[in-house]
């Protein structure tokens, strides 16, 4: 049983939310790990990863 697996987590680029293991994709951005439902939204992301995240706060 692992609670990491069942945390729900955001893809910042289309706004999905999903599972983390449900998802297909990684990046690190600025310290920061995304996930993405597909190989495309995490290429949009590295594409400008800046447009995609969440700004003030943390
Ligand atoms: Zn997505």
């Amino acid at each position: 049983m692992s609670k990491v697996e069942k945390e729900l987590v955001k893809d910042p680029v289309c706004g999905m939310i999903k599972p983390k293991d449900k998802m297909r994709a990684v990046s690190i951005f600025m310290g920061k790990k995304y996930h993405f439902c597909t190989e495309g939204d995490k290429k949009m992301f590295k594409a400008h990863p800046e447009h995609w995240v969440p700004r003030g706060g943390d």
